[in-house]
C-alpha cells in the first residue's frame, strides 16, 4: 500500500509539533511519501514563514544585505532545528540559500525557500530522503504546471525510493527558473505526487479533525463531514471553506484516490473524505452550509431585447466579474456575479441603451450542500422568510450536489446559522 502524505505549516510550525508529526508518520510504513507546507504559526497572532519570506523578497529588493533579510527566517528555524536536536550547519546551509537568492533574485524563488527549508529539517529528522520539488514538479516557460511531464519525472524518481520528503508548493520550468502554484499550493503538489504514484489515498494533515459542515464561528455544534464527492468540495471549498485548496482535487479527478483530511494533533480521528465523484455513488450527500460575500447584482431592462443585445451584455460583463447566475425573459436579464455592480450599472446605461438598469451591492451567497436539494427549496424558503431574511435568489444544481441562495450580506451569518440548524434536527 501506498499513502502520500501532506502536512500543513501548523504542524510543523515548533519541535514539539514535529514529534507529533514523525510519530504519526513513523507508525505507518505505507505513508512513503511526505509533503510538506513552510513552518507555519505558533500561536494565532504569529507569522507563517511564507509571508515573512514576503518581507524578505521586498527588504532585498530595497537594498537591504541577504543576510540581514533572512535573519528571521534564520532564528525560526534554528529554534526547531534545536529543538529537535539534528546535526545541520545552519551557517552553511543559510549561506548556500543566501547565495543562490543573489543569483536567481525572484518572488517565487525567496517564496519557495520556506518550503525547500521545511522539507529539509524534516527528511533529516525522519531519516527519510530529500527529493527537490524543482526535480520532479515542472512548469512550462509561461508559468503554466506541466503535469505530463512531472507525473513522468515523479513516476520515475520515486520508483526506486523507499520513503521521501518532497516540499510542496513549488517546481521549476526548464530553463531552471523557480515557480509556485500560489498560496496553499502544498496540497495541490500533494494531489499530484499522489496521482503519480498511484496512491491508494492521499492524507492531507492540518490541525482540524476535517471539513467542518458549517463554520463552526457560527455554529458552535457544527459536525465534521464523514465524506463527500470531489465537485461539491469544489462549491464548498470555492464559497468558504478553506482547510484544502479548493484545486487539489483536480490532479485526482480521473483515478480512484480519494483525500483524507485528518488532524495532525488527533490523528486517531477519522477525519473527512474526499472522494472522486464515480466512486461516492454508494454514499449519501451529508449536509452542509457555507456562504461567501461579496455578490453584485444587476438587473437589465429592455423592452423586446434580442438574444444578441444579451449576449453582448454578457460578453462585457464576463469580462470584469465572475458571475454566478443568469436569469432572462424577453425583458429582462439578471445576473449575479462576486464584484461590485455599480460601476457595472453605470457602464451599461450609458453603452447598452437599456429602459432602466437596477443594481445591488453587499450581497452574499450561501451553498447549502444537501441530498434532494429540489425539494428543500420552499422549507428553506420559509425558515428564511420567518426570519426576515429575504431571499434575493434561489437556485438548484444536481451536479454541485445542492442548493444556492443569494441573500443581503448582512444576513448571511444568521442565515447559515437557520439553514444548518434546520437540516441538523434531520439528521
Ligand atoms: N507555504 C505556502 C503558503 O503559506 C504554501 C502552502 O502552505 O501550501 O501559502
Amino acid at each position: 500500500m501506498i499513502k502520500t502524505v501532506k502536512f500543513g505549516g501548523s504542524s510543523l510550525a515548533t519541535a514539539e509539533r514535529y514529534y507529533k508529526v514523525a510519530e504519526t508518520v513513523l507508525s505507518d510504513k505505507d505513508r512513503k511519501f511526505i509533503i510538506v507546507s513552510a513552518f507555519g504559526k505558533r500561536f494565532s497572532d504569529d507569522e507563517k514563514i511564507t509571508d515573512m519570506l514576503y518581507r524578505v523578497y521586498d527588504c532585498v529588493k530595497n537594498g537591504q544585505s541577504v543576510e540581514k533579510a533572512y535573519g528571521a527566517v534564520f532564528t525560526r528555524t534554528a529554534e526547531i532545528v534545536r529543538g529537535l536536536k539534528l546535526n545541520i550547519d545552519l551557517t552553511d546551509f543559510f549561506d548556500k540559500i543566501e547565495r543562490e537568492t543573489e543569483k536567481n533574485f525572484t518572488l517565487d524563488f525567496v517564496l519557495s525557500r520556506g518550503e525547500y527549508i521545511s522539507a529539509r529539517v524534516t527528511a533529516e529528522f525522519l531519516k527519510f530522503d530529500f527529493i527537490d520539488a524543482k526535480d520532479i514538479i515542472k512548469f512550462n516557460d509561461d508559468g503554466t504546471y506541466n503535469g505530463e511531464f512531472s507525473e513522468f519525472l515523479i513516476r520515475n524518481t520515486l520508483s526506486g525510493i523507499e520513503r521521501a520528503v518532497i516540499p510542496g508548493f513549488y517546481g521549476e520550468t526548464a530553463g531552471g527558473v523557480i515557480k509556485t502554484f500560489g498560496r496553499g499550493g502544498s496540497d495541490f503538489t500533494g494531489s499530484v505526487i499522489a496521482g503519480a504514484v498511484k496512491a491508494d489515498i492521499y492524507e492531507n494533515f492540518t490541525d482540524v479533525s476535517g471539513i467542518f459542515a458549517c463554520d463552526p464561528k457560527i455554529a458552535f455544534d457544527a459536525e465534521i463531514i464523514k465524506r463527500m464527492p470531489f465537485s461539491a468540495f469544489r462549491r464548498l471549498s470555492e464559497f468558504g471553506a478553506s482547510v484544502l485548496h479548493p484545486d487539489s482535487v483536480l490532479p485526482l479527478k480521473n483515478t480512484d484516490i480519494s483525500i483524507n483530511v485528518k488532524n495532525t494533533f488527533r490523528p486517531e480521528d477519522k477525519g473527512t473524505f474526499v472522494i472522486p465523484d464515480n466512486k461516492f455513488n454508494d454514499y449519501k450527500i451529508e449536509t452542509a452550509v457555507t456562504a461567501k460575500s461579496g455578490v453584485g447584482e444587476i438587473t437589465i431592462l429592455k423592452y423586446n431585447k434580442t438574444e444578441k443585445y444579451d449576449k453582448n451584455l454578457l460578453d462585457y460583463i464576463c469580462g470584469k466579474v465572475s458571475i454566478i447566475n443568469v436569469s432572462s425573459s424577453a425583458d429582462r436579464l439578471t445576473v449575479s456575479f462576486f464584484g461590485s455592480a455599480g460601476e457595472i450599472a453605470e457602464y451599461i446605461y450609458e453603452n447598452y441603451v437599456p429602459d432602466s438598469v437596477n443594481s445591488r451591492d453587499s450581497l452574499a451567497l450561501i451553498y447549502v450542500m444537501c441530498v434532494e436539494a429540489e425539494a428543500k427549496i420552499s422549507e428553506i424558503y420559509g425558515i428564511l422568510q420567518s426570519r426576515n431574511i429575504s431571499v434575493r435568489n434561489v437556485f438548484c444544481r444536481k451536479e454541485d450536489y445542492g442548493l444556492f441562495i443569494i441573500v443581503a450580506d448582512s444576513d448571511k451569518t444568521e442565515a447559515v446559522k437557520a439553514i444548518y440548524a434546520f437540516e441538523r434536527k434531520k439528521i
